[in-house]
């Protein structure tokens, strides 16, 4: 039975507010399907949203602490007993399985819950007194944050942003990606419901909006997570006001299987596979290329195919034997399908791995069988590129130097991996250069809201999640009271 799709609203000073135009926003397993619309909105109504932010910013960072948390955790309190319905929408709006969906909601409460327990004693002042003197290091906070988010996790990327930010006493005004606008919005909202008007603004649309937020005088800090290419642009637009930034890029993330990774280790076998193809491989901090040793790599790919071929069912998300969904948007199968046929026309082998539930609907939709490719060339843009979809190179290498610097040879570094004996694994880890190295796990299983993340070189600048992440939405001002104020070299 079809559903009636949603319509959301931009919320502008606490009122919601309705905009002209409306972008539907599709079912990517049924793109027949419209499962809500969301606001197109225009540069005017940007430029609403900032001024709002900016006119409830001295109010709000006067506000204490205990306020402020007190808040945040009423808002999480309304999101998790609203998460049933979320999930769904998330699910039906982005492609992503159910589990997927509710495992997104599940890590982003985790992290709102870190933040309120942790963000007094991360931002409290430092007082140091010295000769009969004093200074106070005060972490205030910094202003208008703008974030824009992504559309493959688009609740939990823009509440890693949102809980921080609040809760250091800036305002914010977030954009999500037109591509999974819905579930967000919802979330949003529930969340801006428990502040004061003006501290939690949302606005949707595409670069228009984008460039306003990342240009608007009264914007003193960006957080974003999307694309690289993006990020050049944001960081232009930003220039001429000098605005903080956390930049969470994109990422090419290597996988190195050393010569003692135990073949025969199903459960180990079986985090190789979901760190490749989760949500269908879009995921910044997937293994999107796996370096195998040649010593074990025909046994290694062998018991590869038998694990992905038995976790990888592809089909409709609200099966419950389904483990990948559906690709997010046309866009992004196009993009994938362009990268495996190149690399079958310079002589690679494709493998397709798992099973089709459902081939109708299959026909349908933005599905993509998860594929391997073997043979592929060390350079080949299917292994220097990132995918962002459910394909994975795995390649050769013959020591543990070699292994090394195919790993090091990107210009990204946001995860990685090391699979092996853990004390070796660990020294191969130590040499690679990246936000993240994980031992014998890989992307999302071995993420934790407790510990900073982020990239090096081009996946981004500065760290959300951990400690880090709080203390990213706050500026430290010393406050000095000198007792020894005449230095001795200044003449009379
Ligand atoms: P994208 O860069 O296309 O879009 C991200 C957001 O930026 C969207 O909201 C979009 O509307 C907005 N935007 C587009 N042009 C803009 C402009 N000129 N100014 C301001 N905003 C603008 O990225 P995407 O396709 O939504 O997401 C996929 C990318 O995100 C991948 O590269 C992935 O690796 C990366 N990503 C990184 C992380 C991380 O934590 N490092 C996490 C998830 C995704």
């Amino acid at each position: 039975m079809p559903i009636e799709p949603i319509v959301i609203d931009a919320i502008i000073n606490g009122k919601k507010h309705k905009a002209e135009k409306q972008a539907p926003r599709e079912n990517p397993a049924n793109p027949d399907e419209t499962v809500g619309y969301a606001p197109l909105n225009t540069r005017a109504e940007t430029i609403q949203a900032i001024d709002a932010a900016d006119a409830a910013f001295t109010m709000w960072r006067e506000t204490s602490f205990d306020e402020r948390i007190a808040r945040m955790r009423r808002a999480i309190q309304k999101i998790k007993e609203k998460t049933p319905e979320i999930a769904v929408l998330l699910a039906r709006e982005h492609g992503k399985a159910l589990y997927d969906a509710e495992g997104e909601i599940a890590v982003s409460m985790m992290w709102m819950e870190f933040a309120c327990d942790n963000i007094a004693d991360v931002l409290q002042n430092e007082v140091e007194e010295h000769n009969g003197g004093k200074t106070i290091i005060a972490r205030d906070a910094v202003g208008v944050v703008t974030a824009i988010s992504p559309w493959n996790y688009p609740i939990s990327l823009s509440t890693i942003k949102i809980a921080p930010a609040l809760l250091a006493g800036n305002t914010m005004v977030l954009k999500p990606s037109p591509l999974a606008p819905l579930a967000v919005s919802k979330v949003t909202e529930l969340i801006a419901n428990e502040f004061p008007p003006g501290v939690l603004n949302l606005v949707h649309g595409e670069a228009e909006v984008g460039v306003e937020l990342t240009s608007n005088s009264k914007v003193a800090k960006i957080a974003f997570t999307g694309g690289t290419e993006t990020a050049k642009h944001i960081m232009k637009a930003a220039a001429d006001t000098i605005k903080h930034m956390t930049l969470e890029l994109g990422g090419n993330d290597a996988a190195v299987v050393l010569d003692d990774f135990d073949v025969n280790d199903d459960k180990a076998m079986r985090r190789i596979v979901i760190s490749n193809f989760l949500t269908a491989g879009q995921i910044c901090m997937i293994a999107k290329r796996v370096y195998v040793h040649e010593k074990i790599f025909d046994k290694f790919i062998e018991k590869y195919r038998e694990a992905a071929d038995k976790w990888i069912r592809v089909g409709d998300p609200f099966d419950k034997n389904v483990t990948v969904g559906p690709l997010n948007n046309k866009k992004q199968v196009e993009f994938v399908q362009r990268l495996i046929d190149d690399s079958k026309q310079k002589g690679a082998e494709v493998i397709k791995l798992g099973k089709v539930l459902d081939e109708e609907l299959y026909q349908r939709g933005y599905f993509m069988q998860p594929t391997l490719v073997l043979g592929a060339d060390y350079d080949d843009p299917i292994v220097e590129q990132e995918q962002f979809g459910p394909t994975v190179p795995i390649l050769p290498f013959k020591d543990d130097k070699h292994a090394i610097r195919l790993a090091n040879n990107s210009i990204y570094g946001l995860t990685s991996s090391v699979w092996g004996k853990e004390e070796h694994a660990l020294e191969v880890a130590k040499h690679i250069q990246a936000g993240t190295t994980m031992i014998n796990t890989a992307a999302i299983q071995g993420l934790d809201v407790r510990f900073p993340f982020g990239g090096v070189k081009q996946s981004g600048i500065g760290r959300e999640y951990g400690k880090e992440g709080l203390l990213s939405y706050a500026e430290t001002h010393v406050i000095n009271i000198p007792k020894t104020l005449d230095l001795p070299y200044i003449p009379e």
